[in-house]
């Protein structure tokens, strides 16, 4: 088994019940189980000003699957909720499921970055990882609590304790 941390991200609809559905979703991926979940944070969002805040959370997913099939099964939960994939990033979308860290692996192929190439900058990421995985390590050795001592949290807030 390999515990895999997964940041959601929504911001169109209503992203606390997108929340809710994407637990019972990632739950009905064959050989994994969600184990662990953040609470729900508020961001503004990045790059394109003009679009409705952004619900952020962190999942910690067990599976046994290759990491090239969970994104298939990712981007196929993505797409059942809607996501149409534009070719602007960032911009509003029902559900963004990206997979931050994969047990100790480090992966670099067109499909698939592994940590996820924003994790050690975006405090949305960060912060809630913090809250369930506090003493993680990177897989550089690095840890995450030095991490968060410089980075700011800038306008992270609570969204829900609990969902
Ligand atoms: P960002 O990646 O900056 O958070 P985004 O999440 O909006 O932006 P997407 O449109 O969801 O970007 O994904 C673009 C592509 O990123 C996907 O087609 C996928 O193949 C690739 N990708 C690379 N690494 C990862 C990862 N760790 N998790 C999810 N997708 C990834
Ligand atoms: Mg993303
Ligand atoms: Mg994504």
């Amino acid at each position: 088994m390999e515990h895999v941390y997964i940041a959601i991200g929504s911001n169109l609809g209503k992203p606390l019940k997108q929340a809710k559905n994407a637990i019972i979703a990632l739950n009905t991926i064959p050989t994994s189980k969600v184990i662990n979940v953040s609470s729900t944070y508020r961001t503004k969002p990045l790059g394109i000003q003009n679009q409705s805040d952004f619900l952020n959370m962190v999942i910690l997913l067990e599976t046994n699957l290759k990491p090239e099939i969970l994104l298939n099964y990712i981007q196929k939960i993505e797409f059942n909720f809607g996501r149409i994939r534009k070719n602007e990033r960032w911009g509003p979308r029902v559900l963004d499921i990206d997979i931050m860290l994969l047990g100790n692996k480090t992966i670099n192929t067109p499909r698939l970055i592994i940590p996820h190439y924003g994790l050690k900058k975006r405090e949305f990421m960060l912060y809630p990882l913090s809250e369930i995985a506090p003493d993680l390590v990177f897989p550089d050795g690095e840890l995450l609590s030095k991490i968060l001592t410089n980075t700011p949290r800038n306008d992270l807030r609570i969204w829900a304790n609990s969902i």
